[in-house]
C-alpha cells in the first residue's frame, strides 16, 4: 500500500496539531455552557470572545460583527436571506454562474419566490466582465454576491472594484471568501463588503465551524432564532472549534507569507514538468491571478474521472470538476460556464496545502506521466 498523498486542499484540510491541542481541553474538562453565569462559564465566554477578536482581526473587522455558523453555507444562506429581508421592495439580485451550490441553490429557491437573478457569465478562463456587472444593475437590485476565489479554477475576482461599484448603487454586497482566507489578504473596509463567510475546514480547523462578517449598522435577521451570538444566530456555542478556528486564524499571521511562496513554488513546479512530460495538457482558469495553490489540468484524451480514479490507486488523492451524484455525473457548473471543451480535455483539481512535499509533488507527477503513458498506448 503507497503511503498516501493528499492534494485535494480545496475540498478539506488537514487539522493543525496544534489547532487539536488548543481545542480538545474544551471537549474534556472546560466544557461549562458560556451562558452560564457562574465564573467557569464566565472564563469560556472570554474565551469565544479571544476568538473572535482573533477571527476579526484576520480581515480587518471589528469584534462585534463576526458571528460564528455551522459551516460557510450557512453563512452564505444567512447572508442572502439577511439582504432578502432588509429589502422588502426590491427584487432583482445579481450573481455569477461560478459561485458554490450553497449560493446557487439559495438563488434557485429565491427564483422560484419570484425574485430575479441575472448570472453572469464568465470567458473561457473564467473570468468576469465589471461592465457586464455594472449593466445588469437596476433600480431593484439589492444584492450582489460574488465569490473571492474560485474552488475549481483558484480564481482570483476584482473584489475591490465590485465593492467598488455596490457602494456607488447603495447595493448590499456579499462575498463567499472561503477558499481565500490564508491564500491572499482580506480586509473588509477596503474592500466595502456588507457580508462575507469563511470556513474553518480549509484553514486546519475542524469541519463544522464556520463564520459571516456582518459590517456594522447592517441589520440582521437570525436563521436560527435563541440568544447566543449577539441574538443573531441561536444555539449553544460550538466551543471547542470556535477555539480551534481562533488558533487557526492566528496560524495564518505566523505561516501565511512562507506557506504561500511554498505553494506557488511546489504549484508552478508540477504544471511545468506535467507540461515538459505530457504532451497535450491544458490548464483551466487564469493562470495570471489565481490562488497559489490551486491547478485544474485536463490531459487530451484521458477522463478526470478515470485519471482519478487510476492515481488513487497509488494512494494519490485529487478531484475531478464533476459534482457527482450517486448515479449520474455532471459535468461541473464552472466548467460549463467556460464552455470547456470536456470531450477533449477534462480535467482533474490538484490543491496543494501546507503539509505536501517537493517529494509527493514528484512520486504525483512521476505516477501521473506513467498512467498517461499506459492510457496513450492502448
Ligand atoms: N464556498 C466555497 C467556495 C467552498 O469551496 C466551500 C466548500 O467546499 C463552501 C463555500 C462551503 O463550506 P462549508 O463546508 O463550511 O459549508
Amino acid at each position: 500500500m503507497n503511503a498516501k498523498i493528499y492534494l485535494d486542499n480545496n475540498a478539506t484540510t488537514k487539522c493543525d496539531e496544534r489547532v487539536l491541542e488548543t481545542l480538545l481541553p474544551y471537549l474534556k474538562d472546560e466544557y461549562e455552557n458560556p451562558s452560564s453565569i457562574y465564573t467557569l462559564g464566565r472564563k469560556i465566554k472570554e474565551k469565544l470572545s479571544e476568538a473572535r477578536k482573533k477571527v476579526a482581526k484576520v480581515i480587518n473587522a471589528k469584534e462585534e460583527e463576526i458571528i460564528f455558523t455551522s459551516c460557510a453555507s450557512e453563512s452564505n444562506s444567512m447572508a442572502i436571506m439577511n439582504a432578502v429581508k432588509n429589502h422588502p421592495k426590491q427584487r432583482h439580485i445579481i450573481t455569477t454562474k461560478v459561485e458554490h451550490a450553497s449560493i446557487l441553490e439559495a438563488m434557485h429557491d429565491l427564483e422560484q419566490q419570484g425574485y430575479y437573478v441575472t448570472y453572469l457569465s464568465v470567458n473561457e478562463k473564467g473570468q468576469l466582465s465589471l461592465e457586464e456587472l455594472e449593466q445588469a444593475i437596476t433600480k431593484d437590485t439589492f444584492l450582489i454576491v460574488v465569490m473571492m476565489a474560485n474552488n475549481e479554477l483558484g480564481n482570483l475576482y476584482p473584489i475591490k472594484e465590485i465593492g467598488a461599484l455596490a457602494e456607488k448603487y447603495h447595493i448590499y454586497f456579499h462575498t463567499d471568501a472561503v477558499q481565500a482566507l490564508g491564500k491572499i489578504k482580506i480586509d473588509v473596509r477596503d474592500l466595502k463588503i456588507t457580508t462575507l463567510s469563511l470556513s474553518g475546514h480549509k484553514i486546519h480547523a475542524p469541519k463544522g465551524i464556520g463564520v459571516l462578517y456582518v459590517k456594522e449598522n447592517t441589520p440582521v435577521q437570525p436563521l436560527i432564532y435563541g440568544h447566543q451570538e449577539h441574538n443573531f444566530r441561536g444555539g449553544t456555542e460550538n466551543v471547542a472549534f470556535i477555539i480551534a478556528l481562533g488558533t487557526a486564524v492566528e496560524l495564518i499571521y505566523q505561516d501565511e507569507y512562507q506557506t504561500n511562496i511554498k505553494l506557488k513554488y511546489l504549484r508552478d513546479k508540477m504544471e511545468k514538468e506535467i507540461k515538459e512530460r505530457i504532451e497535450e495538457v491544458y490548464i483551466y482558469g487564469d493562470l495570471e491571478n489565481r490562488l497559489p495553490n490551486t491547478s485544474s489540468i485536463a490531459i487530451k484524451g484521458i477522463k478526470g474521472e478515470e485519471l482519478m480514479l487510476l492515481l488513487e490507486s497509488f494512494g494519490i488523492y485529487v478531484s475531478t470538476g464533476s459534482a457527482c451524484n450517486s448515479e449520474i455525473a455532471e459535468p461541473s457548473h464552472v466548467l460549463v460556464a467556460c464552455k470547456a471543451n470536456m470531450e477533449d480535455y477534462s480535467p482533474i483539481r490538484i490543491s496543494l496545502g501546507k503539509y505536501n512535499t517537493e517529494a509527493e509533488i514528484e512520486e504525483f507527477v512521476k505516477r501521473l506521466e506513467s498512467i498517461v503513458r499506459l492510457k496513450r498506448r492502448k
